[in-house]
């Protein structure tokens, strides 16, 4: 089977608005899911351990440019507050679970489910805004 080239990042300079090359909703969500670009879903989205690249370096996808900066904490928190409140109910359902137990298991659990939800999260959030095409426009200097 031939290898399919890369997407690449065109604009349209008739318009204003940038058009790409965006696959369907589901793989564009995987992609992000998987925090891999998701125009492309060759290179990772991800710079550092929470700052989104600039570019893809495969399909020169503004990835920097996606207001993706506040949605995700707080999706990231949301999710695991939820995972954090069912599995204190569920170790605490007979009443005997101890103050400094509970402390001990579950901030440590809180924090690490932080720090592993939050790239995902935020990779499917950079894909919903890509697929939505809501990239910052740059500024025009007067
Ligand atoms: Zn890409």
């Amino acid at each position: 089977m031939p290898e399919q080239p890369p997407h690449r990042w065109t604009r349209r300079t008739t318009q204003q608005s940038r058009v790409f090359a965006m696959p369907g909703w589901s793989a564009a969500l995987a992609r992000g899911l998987a925090m891999r670009c998701p125009s492309c879903g060759q290179a990772s989205a991800f710079a550092g351990w929470f700052t989104i690249r600039a570019r893809c370096p495969r399909c020169d996808a503004p990835l920097g440019q996606v207001p993706c900066d506040t949605l995700p904490p707080y999706l990231t928190i949301v999710i695991g507050l939820g995972i954090i409140g069912g599995g204190l109910m569920i170790a605490d359902r007979n009443g005997a679970l101890s103050y400094a137990t509970s402390l001990i298991v579950f901030i440590p659990l809180a924090i690490v489910l932080q720090l592993l939800l939050q790239r995902p999260v935020k990779g499917v959030v950079l894909a919903l805004m890509m697929k939505n095409d809501m990239i910052r426009r740059p500024v025009e200097k007067p």
